[in-house]
């Protein structure tokens, strides 16, 4: 028998792929399994259209929302105990006053918008000197915004500041002929006030009572149970009802001293403190 010659022995070619084809399966239908969705399951969908990817599904949110337990709601506090506070606090600060320095309406304006993140001790080094080239709204709302930057620098934000005052001046002497208005609404009116300096302005120029919420007043409507609001509005209208509308101007008064004194936000004195018969002390976690 003749021997075949070496090159009739060899394999034929494959014939050449194309990039990016798929190699065919030498057996089709014998290839890996694909598992199989339980009976009953859901079939996979496509997300809805704009939905984030990894997104809980409207069912899942609330099945999740079944599961939380429901928001604790807020008893309000008993009103002899508001009554003991609020005597205590009179008693421990009977001379409590903003400590702003200022001669009229406008002076007390303008320093209460510097007093944002700052010190009322800073913004008294700064008020003199302001005063003294600024007699007037108009002269606010005149002053050239780089220059009063620069006076006010060190009481921080001053670009924001300088903005505020020199809008609100030009808008008292736009609307109230340089005059500072008498009402929270026109106060809140004017561009740069907010509900926080117009109670100010109200409670320590003009005598309308008014509650002013700060950060101490914050925290220490909440240590001492009041609220549990957090928003500086809504606990200006929790506290409103509890106290009695003459003493408004004076309770933030006296929470902004005894803040200061003995509440401080890192470790209350609590040991010390005069209210501690009468406070909760809320998310108080140390104290001295
Ligand atoms: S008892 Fe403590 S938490 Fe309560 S008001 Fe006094 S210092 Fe603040």
């Amino acid at each position: 028998m003749a021997r075949k010659s070496p090159r009739s022995r060899r394999k034929p070619e494959p014939p050449p792929r194309l990039p990016g084809k798929i190699r065919p399966r030498a057996t089709p239908g014998r290839g890996r399994k694909r598992a199989q969705p339980r009976p009953g399951a859901r079939k996979p969908g496509h997300a809805p259209k704009g939905a984030r990817p990894g997104a809980k599904s409207a069912r899942l949110r609330a099945v999740a929302r079944r599961k939380r337990p429901p928001r604790r709601r807020f008893a309000p506090p008993d009103p002899a105990r508001v009554q003991a506070i609020v005597e205590l606090l009179a008693r421990l600060h009977p001379d409590a006053t903003t400590a702003l320095h200022h001669r009229d309406p406008l002076q007390l304006l303008v320093a209460t918008i510097l007093s944002a993140q700052c010190t009322d001790e800073r913004v008294n080094m700064v008020t003199p000197g302001l005063f003294a080239r600024y007699s007037d709204a108009a002269a606010f709302a005149r002053a050239p915004l780089g220059e009063l930057e620069e006076m006010i620098r060190s009481t921080g934000f001053f670009h924001m500041k300088a903005l505020a005052i020199q809008s609100c001046c030009s808008d008292l002497v736009a609307k109230h002929g340089g005059q500072v208005p008498r009402t929270l609404e026109e106060l809140t009116a004017l561009r740069g006030v907010g509900r926080k300096t117009a109670n100010v302005v109200l409670g320590n120029a003009y005598g309308v009572p008014g509650v002013v919420v700060d950060t101490h007043v914050q925290r220490l409507a909440r240590r001492l149970g009041l609220t549990d609001e957090s928003d500086p509005v809504k606990i200006e209208f929790a506290l409103m009802p509890i106290i009695p509308r003459e003493r408004w101007t004076a309770f933030s008064h006296w929470l902004i001293l005894h803040g200061r004194e003995v509440c401080n936000a890192r470790k209350p004195r609590c040991s010390a403190c005069a209210l501690a018969p009468h406070c909760p002390r809320v998310g108080v976690t140390a104290s001295q």
